[in-house]
């Protein structure tokens, strides 16, 4: 039965794990935290988490992009010599779409040529401005169609989620993160009443539109469905309830 090792998942999820386990070995701190384990590699929170992730994108690039139809202010900088960095209107977009979307081609293609689907030759495929929206939405597709295995195959699905790492829920949470920001839609949040069932804060919180709700503790980032936290808030007043007739 225990014939494979169980591996801790790279994710989020156990970054207070982590940082319990190097305590321990640097000067002997017991803890009493259990990691979340892979399934093999990743675990099931983690698959969910940038599996909802990469869904977002198109929207967010959409989003993103018509900042760049619309245009953010041309900027000089610098007062000696009449210095002036060259901008267009609507570059800080642009340049941020083309990147994001130049890195999930990578992806896609490493993926695909991974799983023997592309020729090891074949490139990433470009987006051209007319049909770029179609172009995100196919990689997107694929990635999606792919993401099982991406998370627990790619050769990079055990690498820490950190800048400079390619595993693919870190560079996916990354997009996400990045174009939330640039779109300003990290806000506003509504906080729910209920406290996270996995790291007990009153973190947990849900944007509109949002089908999810999700666990702001960054040590956590628990993602719960509505169906999953009225279940939760139901245990809890149940159990509170109980506690008071006693
Ligand atoms: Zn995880
Ligand atoms: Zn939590």
């Amino acid at each position: 039965m225990h014939d494979q090792p169980q591996t801790p998942c790279p994710g989020p999820c156990n970054n207070a794990w982590r940082r319990s386990e190097a305590q321990r070995d640097a000067d002997g701190t017991e803890h009493h935290l259990t990691p979340a384990w892979g399934q093999p590699i990743q675990c099931d929170d983690c698959v969910e988490r940038s599996r909802h992730h990469i869904e977002e994108l198109p929207e967010l690039l959409d989003a993103a992009l018509l900042e760049a139809l619309e245009g953010t202010p041309a900027k000089s900088v610098g007062t000696i010599g009449r210095m002036s960095v060259i901008t267009w209107p609507g570059q800080a977009s642009r340049l941020l779409v083309d990147r994001i979307v130049s890195e999930m081609a990578e992806l896609q293609a490493d993926i695909l040529i991974h799983r023997g689907i592309w020729k090891p030759e074949r490139l990433p495929e470009r987006g051209t401005a007319p049909s770029e929206p179609d172009h995100i939405r196919r990689i997107t597709r694929a990635l999606l169609i792919h993401w099982d295995w991406a998370m627990q195959h790619h050769p990079a699905a055990d690498e820490p989620h950190t800048a400079g790492n390619a595993n693919p829920g870190g560079q996916a949470s990354a997009w996400y993160r990045t174009l939330q920001v640039f779109t300003r839609r990290d806000n506003p949040r509504l906080q729910l009443a209920a406290p996270c069932p996995r790291c007990f804060l009153k973190t947990l919180s849900h944007s509109n539109g949002e089908t999810f709700i999700a666990c702001r503790n960054p040590e956590c980032e628990l993602l719960l469905s509505r169906a999953e936290y009225d279940q939760h808030a139901k245990e809890i007043a149940d159990a509170v309830a109980l506690g008071q007739a006693a």
